[in-house]
């Protein structure tokens, strides 16, 4: 299995001299099984160099998997070139939403509409197929598993694991780690953690023995507090995760749009060496780097 980044910024593209060694676009993963079947892990602005790629080999059958409907997941979407062309067929595959009652559909649907884009969706030349996803459902893609699992962000996100002739990767999308809503000294606050730790569990569980993880680790521990509840988590709640996982290697993504490359080294090593975490190769997550496995 082949895993390549077209796009590790968060939030909003972030093109400049500043991030330029890391790159600007947002979330886009391309997976290649061992047999060649195409799948992308979210439709950022990275996923359009990456439709340029594709040109040079239509027809194609691409699978998107989305993680969840926010902007920097989604904005390539209506850029993804090979839906404009008639014989090819892109499966995109993306959580039900419980404040539209819409599935993946609507990503295109209210994106590709004259108010924000001069192509309606009804336009798509391709063969566009839209499958909701529920979480613990396996999906096949020739000999290549991919299960998708609930994690926490203010929408729906669908964590996915990809599993091909016994390698594996999980990609979180954008996820914060569950926290107690209660004070210590409240009623609620055992109960609510003995939840937390459960669905922690769940999770972790889902990407035991991984041989890649790539998790959202947009903020420092210092930055944290201020940014709670936004649904991101930090460098070192993506180690503490890895290695209760026990991955083989972590790449930490979803880069804060205005942290410089500079920054996003320094930050990540001091956590590297907080963490002190012998079993994980810990790695940034940067545009163009491709990984076999
Ligand atoms: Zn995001
Ligand atoms: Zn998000």
């Amino acid at each position: 299995m082949k895993i390549k980044f077209w796009g590790v910024r968060g939030s909003i593209p972030s093109p400049g001299p500043n991030t330029q060694r890391y790159g600007g676009n947002t979330t886009c993963i391309e997976v290649r099984t061992d047999d060649n079947e195409l799948i992308i892990l979210d439709g950022g602005t990275g996923i359009f160099p990456l439709a340029q790629q594709l040109l040079k080999e239509l027809p194609l059958t691409a699978n998107i998997f989305n993680t969840h409907s926010h902007w920097d997941h989604i904005q390539g979407l209506p850029f993804f070139i090979p839906i404009f062309i008639p014989g090819n067929t892109v499966n995109l595959y993306g959580a039900f939403d419980p404040i539209s009652g819409a599935g993946p559909e609507r990503i295109m649907n209210i994106q590709m509409q004259y108010s924000y884009f001069p192509v309606r969706e009804a336009e798509i030349q391709s063969r566009m197929n839209y499958l909701t996803v529920m979480p613990h459902e396996v999906i096949k893609i020739g000999n290549t598993t991919i299960t998708p699992t609930l994690l926490s962000h203010p929408v729906v996100n669908l964590g996915y694991r990809i599993e091909c002739n016994g390698k594996s990767m999980f990609f979180t999308g954008d996820h914060e780690p569950h926290y107690n809503i209660y004070e210590p000294q409240d009623d609620g606050y055992a109960d609510y953690q003995a939840l937390i730790d459960e669905q922690r569990q769940a999770i972790v569980d889902a990407m035991q023995g991984v041989d890649v993880l790539i998790a959202d680790s947009s903020y420092t521990v210092g930055e944290y507090p201020s940014r709670k509840g936004w649904g991101h988590g930090t460098f070192d709640s993506c180690i503490e995760m890895a290695k209760a996982a026990s991955a083989k290697i972590l790449y930490c993504t979803h880069h804060e749009p205005t942290r410089s490359d500079d920054d996003l080294e320094k930050v990540f090593a001091e956590a590297v060496a907080r963490q002190n975490c012998k079993t994980v190769d810990i790695r940034i997550a940067r545009e163009g780097d491709e990984i076999t496995i």
